[in-house]
């Protein structure tokens, strides 16, 4: 079995503004160097292109007002949510698109038709919420893909790991007191970055209290700080649950290059990230594993991390850079007094 690429060209025909960071370059600048390096062939990577999801499939996650709401503005030629969230003519559809390549990802990997898959799509999603778009994102893709795992797929438990360097409070909100939907964030402390939530005291609610898990870095994180938390927190809450399916939220804002972000990850740190991830998923959830770009606004490092992860899903060597970051005695220590106070809120439940 192989490995998928779900892509559409309506992914690049959405654009927020001239010069907005997230850009159609993001994805087409990182499939040419994808291509570039011949990782694109029949036995292991193949292209797909994704068919649109519908609005009964978006509707659990969504008002169905907001989202007659993009329809209109997108039908209308353009309009604002928020000063940085605008939709162009293509907007309603390449979202509509992007939804629909993480059901088609998720059932292409329930049905065996490949082993794993990466949502190459825009706009991203994790800032979704229910009835509003927020930061780049108007329908939350990972958490539409993981509510039809569950109810049209039969799945009871899912896994999201969203490693966006900006907290994905959108898909925290969507699940915030169930516990079919685990949600993992590590992402850049929200009293330094949008949007702000993500605090780890934030576990979920009711059936949901320690289904919902934040490990909040300190400015400068990087390669040390997630080994740790990987260590500490991420699997042995991987052993606890034990996912049928696991979902990333892929940012490759996290990498020490970004320019909206001051975390400190190097792109051997991510390929750390993503071995953990692969080899958790084929211990635990029978290798089922989709991931979802977000976020990446460094052009060079978005190419890199796409073809880092494209070789380890599809079980090729691994491209090595030569990137370094050392980051700083306070991240270490904020990220152990992190640790420590998640194994506290999550005793009797995972540890
Ligand atoms: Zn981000």
């Amino acid at each position: 079995m192989n490995t998928e690429i779900f892509f559409h060209d309506i992914f690049t025909k959405h654009i927020l503004s001239p010069s907005h960071p997230e850009s159609p370059e993001r994805l087409t600048a990182s499939l040419e160097f994808i291509k570039k390096e011949g990782n694109i062939d029949e036995d292991m990577v193949s292209l797909v292109t994704p068919t649109p999801a519908s609005i009964d499939e978006i509707s659990p996650l969504h008002d169905i007002e907001y989202i007659e709401q993009v329809k209109r503005k997108s039908e209308g030629g353009g309009g604002y949510f928020t000063l940085d969230t605008s939709v162009n003519s293509y907007t309603y559809d390449a979202a509509l698109h992007a939804a629909g390549a993480g059901i088609m990802a998720v059932d292409h990997v329930m049905d065996g038709e490949t082993k794993n898959a990466f949502v190459l799509c825009r706009p991203p999603g994790h800032h979704a919420e229910r009835d509003r778009a927020f930061g780049f994102c108007f329908i939350n893709n990972i958490a539409v893909a993981a509510q039809h795992l569950i109810s049209i797929r039969g799945v009871d438990r899912v896994m999201i790991i969203d490693y966006d360097a900006h907290h994905g409070n959108g898909t925290q909100n969507a699940f915030y007191e169930r516990s079919d939907v685990l949600y993992v964030g590590l992402h850049q402390d929200g009293r330094t970055l949008f949007p702000g939530s993500g605090k780890p005291s934030e576990v979920g609610s009711g059936d949901g209290r320690g289904y919902n898990i934040n490990i909040a870095m300190y400015p400068g994180a990087g390669d040390e700080s997630y080994a740790l938390a990987f260590d500490e927190i991420i699997a042995p809450v991987v052993e606890s649950f034990k996912p049928e399916f696991i979902l990333i939220s892929s940012g490759f804002d996290a990498h020490f290059m970004d320019p909206l972000t001051t975390l400190g990850l190097t792109t051997s740190g991510f390929a750390m990230m993503n071995s953990r991830i692969h080899e958790m998923a084929k211990r635990s959830s029978q290798g089922r594993l989709v991931y979802f770009l977000e976020g990446g606004y460094n052009i060079e490092v978005m190419q890199k991390e796409s073809l880092n992860l494209i070789e380890e899903l599809s079980g090729r060597p691994i491209t090595l850079f030569a990137d370094s970051y050392s980051e700083s005695d306070t991240s270490m220590a904020h990220t152990r007094r992190v640790i420590e106070l998640l194994k506290t809120e999550l005793k009797g439940i995972h540890f």
